[in-house]
This record gives structure tokens, C-alpha cells and sequence, in this order.
């Protein structure tokens, strides 16, 4: 939602508490109009945090994390083979796959990047 539309719903609020929106319309229905407008405007503030949180955990995800941190993640996967240090999905080596800055893990979705 734009913020033109949003300035336009919070006039539209404010006319609707002092009884301006529709001349002729009874009180009741101003208050109900208030409301609504007043729902629509949490949802949209709803939206927009779950849209933020959303792109930082996107952006957490891009993020490259270090051969530590990486192999740290392997480690504790059950896709491992624990004896041979190799990946069941992709037959890699990952002490050194880790190390490669490219490098993904195979697995859906990646257990890190
Ligand atoms: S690369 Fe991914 S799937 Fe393979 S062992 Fe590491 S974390 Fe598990």
C-alpha cells in the first residue's frame, strides 16, 4: 500500500471520528466505518512487518558464513557420514568443500550457503 493511500485512509479516519464522512449517514455507521478503516490499517502494518522479517531472514540467509561456522553445520547433520566426513547428498569431502567460497550445501533448502 502506498503512502498516499495510507494518508488518504488516516483523513479518512479522522473525518469519520468527527462525523464528516458521508453528510446525512448516522453515527453508528461513521463509528463503523472508523473501525474498518482502523482494521485495514493494522493489517497493513501487519504486512509490512512480516514483509520486513521476511527480508532479513532472506538477507541472514545470503549471508556467507565461514568454513567454521560452516563445517560446524555439517557436523551436526545427519546427511553426514560421520566416519568419512562425506556428504550423503552431494559425496563431497566437506572439510574441504567448506573451505570453498562458491561452495553450497545441497540439501533443500541449504543448510548453509
Ligand atoms: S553439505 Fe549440507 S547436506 Fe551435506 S552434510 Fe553438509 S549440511 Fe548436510
Amino acid at each position: 500500500m502506498s503512502n498516499s493511500i495510507e494518508d488518504a485512509l488516516k483523513k479518512a479516519v479522522e473525518k469519520a471520528e468527527v462525523g464528516q464522512v458521508t453528510e446525512g449517514q448516522g453515527a453508528e455507521e461513521n463509528q463503523e466505518l472508523s473501525a474498518r478503516i482502523k482494521k485495514l490499517m493494522a493489517r497493513k502494518t501487519n504486512l509490512q512487518r512480516k514483509k520486513e522479517s521476511k527480508t532479513t531472514f532472506i538477507n541472514s540467509m545470503k549471508k556467507k558464513l565461514s568454513h567454521e561456522e560452516r563445517y560446524e553445520i555439517c557436523k551436526n547433520c545427519p546427511n553426514l557420514d560421520k566416519k568419512w566426513k562425506f556428504c550423503k547428498i552431494c559425496n563431497c569431502f566437506m572439510p574441504l568443500k567448506t573451505k570453498l567460497r562458491r561452495a553450497e550445501c545441497p540439501d533443500e533448502p541449504p543448510r548453509w550457503t
